[in-house]
């Protein structure tokens, strides 16, 4: 079976997945198509344009996050970790290609779990593939990361980006207006403090949730009122950071592109400020594709501490060959699926 993913951006709502808030990924027009091919072996064997080794498992690997985290090449454990949750009746052998770029914020960990689930014969609802992924992807790493990029990228509709409200991960499409573009622009820098960072960022709000319920549906008042200044300030950044997310899909539905790309100036500052997930180079890339003509908005996308700020620009304005470091025009692509071998 072949199966495609695309990867995803995530354009407003970071770090409100794990509080219950909401978010609004889009998935888009780079992705990971795997090839499968049953031998009605025992092993299954990938092998990836990006890796010089192949992922080479066992059929029967067991969910067991440590003995996953033990495999080599690493990139093998994500393709354990499918294999374990998704129990294929087969092994075999195939191939993993991808237009995505790999650990730069675009989700290509997501597409590789996503797009070898389907091609191994995981159902395909997209919520119930999402989860089989996410836990995978927990298994593989070791980090409990949020469902987002998964459902995104599983569920996503062609033109459209994806508002997720973590309370009861409920979805609804937003389609992307015609007059804009998206483009991704990366920092340079890559995600080293992220993982660490994540943990804590999570650990400060499962405290500050643990007496007020969680944060992403807090009263804003409520939020302001928290004695503690650093608790205080990852609140209102939750809190605010929902609104914000609400406030541009307003925006977008109703064409106001300023609107939105302010939301999207502020979401910036508030993770710089109050969550303080940004860096120094992060800031001042934001600052720059400001002040180009043109782009209504920019924000650091995902975890943070690196990796990838995202625009919302006119169509055209900005140049990528004056970014010194890579960039990607994106379109808002559908959601992961069969290209053959389907039923
Ligand atoms: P992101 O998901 O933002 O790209 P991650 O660090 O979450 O970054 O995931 C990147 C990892 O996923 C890579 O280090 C590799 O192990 C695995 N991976 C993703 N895409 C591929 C691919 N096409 N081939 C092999 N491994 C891949
Ligand atoms: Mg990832």
């Amino acid at each position: 079976m072949v199966a495609h993913s695309p990867g995803r951006v995530n354009l407003i709502g970071d770090h409100t997945d794990y509080n219950e808030g909401l978010a609004l990924p889009m998935a888009v027009d780079l992705g990971t198509t795997v090839t499968f091919v049953p031998d009605g072996g025992e092993r299954v064997v990938l092998r990836s344009g990006t890796e010089p080794e192949p992922a080479d498992v066992d059929l029967h690997v067991p969910l067991d996050p440590g003995l996953l985290r033990a495999i080599e090449p690493s990139w093998a454990r994500y393709v354990a970790a499918i294999v374990s949750t998704v129990r294929p009746s087969s092994g075999g052998s195939g191939t993993v290609d991808s237009t995505l770029p790999i650990g730069a914020g675009l989700s290509s960990s997501a597409a590789l779990e996503v797009a070898t689930a389907l091609a191994l014969g995981c159902e395909s609802e997209p919520m119930a593939l999402a989860r089989t992924c996410q836990r995978a992807e927990q298994a593989a790493t070791g980090v409990p990361t949020g469902i987002m990029d998964q459902l995104v990228v599983s569920a996503a509709r062609q033109g459209c980006a994806l508002l997720i409200d973590f309370a009861d991960l409920s979805m609804r499409h937003v389609e992307m207006p015609p007059d804009v573009e998206v483009v991704v622009v990366h920092s340079g820098e890559t995600r080293a403090l992220e993982r660490s960072a994540y943990a804590e960022r999570r650990a400060e709000c499962d405290a500050a949730a643990h007496r007020l319920g969680p944060l992403g549906r807090l009263d804003p008042h409520v939020a302001l009122a928290i004695p503690d200044a650093l608790l205080r300030r990852r609140a209102r950044h939750v809190v605010t950071e929902c609104a914000r997310v609400r406030g541009f899909t307003g925006a977008l539905r109703s064409g106001d592109l300023i609107g939105a790309g302010r939301l999207m100036s502020e979401s910036h500052r508030s993770l710089a400020r109050d969550f303080e997930v940004s860096t120094p180079g992060l800031d001042a890339l934001v600052e720059w594709l400001e002040g180009r003509p043109g782009v209504f908005g920019a924000r650091v996308t995902g975890a943070g501490f690196g990796g990838c700020v995202v625009a919302l620009t006119e169509p055209g304005a900005l140049d990528l060959r004056a970014v010194r470091t890579p960039a990607w025009r994106v379109r808002a692509a559908r959601g992961a699926h069969l290209v053959s071998g389907g039923h």
